[in-house]
């Protein structure tokens, strides 16, 4: 990386705080800021049970009931907990057909917490993102982002636009520790406006914080960089904000000026940039399901309403029902909470810090949602046409009834048309997505513990070949059988 980027990015490091820094004495991991009122059961299988759960499933963990799971890490997306302020506002869901009191509330929340003019209810992230690009993007036009999210990517794709991915060069090594490994490269994105032209560009994104580069979060600086940037040409700039709160946790606690900032204020600068954002409120929003998006152009919003009603609903539902929209509303509110976001970003760290102590590899620094294992590292002898993510995945269930998702050569692998010749990805990783408020530290600590169980035998684990793969995302629904040597 060179010029302003790499700059910026040395500020931030000789500025950037330890990890325990501002943090109060003995609240190094602060513990669940809640109590339990309500509990699920999850049941303990044997591992004879769990052996033939993952024969019947083909060893895709997809296929597995998730009765038969018992820590579930598949995905931090519509697994939150709500809380019993939000379960009580779903009592006073207003299902009018139109004008319901919810949605009154849920646009009112999102202008205070994001400040733009119109808010346009979805029934999830993605069809926010349907809606944004079918309408602006027709074949030919280019969009940048840091990484596109792989449903933003397939939407983009699907009309049309060419999905570029411009994340700094240094978020592509796991070792490498730096406060924001989610900016994009601002030398790349000039270099890219500059050589397919401002026109080819109807919107510039900034995903905060980065899903598909390890849940890494984007410094304000970029953000305002990115902003200022892409308007000097004119190209509108948005902001997919499904874990805005996380980010602006991570710039509180990193990024100098904002100690002493609220997360409200934190999150209102980040949206002063932008001319609006698309979101999954599955994520930061603290629901079950639900989306929206938000933005300032009135004739933009105009033509995303009228294909709205056409696909999701009339515009003061979108999609969802008045109680959904009020338990967004309320979620929106409880995730601006200090002492939420210090315990959720700190339960993901621990993770991280109990596998470091054991030499575990993973991806560094620790991000808002996900801890990435390092499966090449981890399975140096299962080569990456046998799926060592795979294996460690296999694994994490047998030995522990614990669900986790591989994001390396079964998600991405790729054979040329032509000659045959697969194109592997540089990173194996396996995702341990932690849902927000459902396990507690000790169930987090089982699955640390489980993991460096698996780590000290690594050696017997095996790799695994395909019997059935789909065209197209073929890891939702491939069948495996393990190597035979
Ligand atoms: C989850 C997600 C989406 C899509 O949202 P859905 O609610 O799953 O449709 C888009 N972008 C990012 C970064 C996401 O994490």
């Amino acid at each position: 990386m060179s010029g302003v980027a790499f700059a910026k990015l040395k500020l931030y490091l000789s500025t950037g705080k330890s990890k325990s820094e501002g943090v109060e004495p003995g609240m190094k991991y602060p513990p669940e800021p809640f109590k339990i009122k309500v509990v699920e059961h999850i049941s303990r299988t044997t591992r004879e049970e769990r052996e033939a759960e993952m024969m019947k499933a083909g060893y895709n963990v997809f296929n597995i009931p998730a009765e038969k799971i018992y820590i579930d890490l598949l995905t931090d997306s519509g697994t939150s907990a709500m809380s019993d302020n939000q379960w009580a506002g779903m009592m006073l869901g207003d299902e009018s057909y139109a004008g319901s009191r919810n949605y009154y509330h849920f646009e009112r929340t999102i202008r205070d917490i994001f400040g733009f003019k119109h808010v346009i209810p979805t029934h999830q992230g993605r069809v926010a993102e349907n809606l944004l690009f079918s309408t602006i993007l027709h074949k030919g036009l280019v969009v940048p982002n840091n990484s596109h999210f792989d449903t933003t990517r397939a939407n983009v794709e699907y009309n049309g636009g060419v999905a570029i991915d411009l994340v700094n060069e240094a978020a592509k090594d796991p070792n490498k520790i730096l406060p924001f490994k989610g900016n994009i490269d601002l030398t790349k994105l000039a270099a890219l406006i500059e050589k397919v032209g401002a026109e080819k560009i109807p919107l510039g994104m900034l995903t905060i914080t980065n899903n598909s580069g390890g849940g890494q979060p984007v410094s304000m600086a970029n953000i305002r960089g990115t902003s200022e940037l892409l308007h000097r040409h004119g190209i509108p700039f948005f902001l997919d904000a499904c874990r805005f709160a996380e980010n602006a946790w991570f710039i509180k606690t990193r990024e100098t000026g904002y100690a002493d900032k609220s997360i409200l204020e934190i999150a209102n600068e980040m949206f002063s940039y932008a001319d609006g954002c698309t979101m999954s409120a599955k994520k930061d929003g603290l629901v079950n399901m639900g989306g929206f998006i938000a933005l300032n152009d009135d004739a933009l919003a105009q033509k995303l309403t009228n294909r709205l009603i056409l696909i999701e609903g009339f515009p003061t539902y979108g999609g969802l029902a008045g109680r959904d929209l009020e338990a967004i509303a309320r979620g929106l509110v409880e995730v601006l909470d200090e002492n939420y976001l210090a315990y959720r970003i700190s339960q993901v760290a621990r993770l991280g810090d109990r596998l470091e102590e054991a030499g575990v590899p993973f991806l560094k620094p620790t991000g808002g949602h996900a801890v990435y294992l390092d499966a090449k590292s981890f399975l140096p002898h299962i080569p990456q046409n046998q799926f060592p993510g795979i294996a460690l995945i296999v694994e994490l269930y047998l030995h522990a009834g614990i669900r986790a998702v591989e994001i390396g050569s079964l998600m991405f692998a790729q054979k040329d048309a032509e000659t045959g010749v697969v194109r592997y990805p540089d990173l194996e990783l396996v995702r341990l997505a932690i849902p927000r408020r459902v396990y507690t530290n000790s169930q987090m600590e089982y699955v640390g513990e489980n993991i460096i169980e698996i780590f000290e035998a690594r050696e017997n684990l095996k790799g695994f070949e395909l019997t059935y793969e789909a065209p197209v995302l073929r890891h939702f629904t491939a069948r495996m059988k393990p190597v035979m040597v």
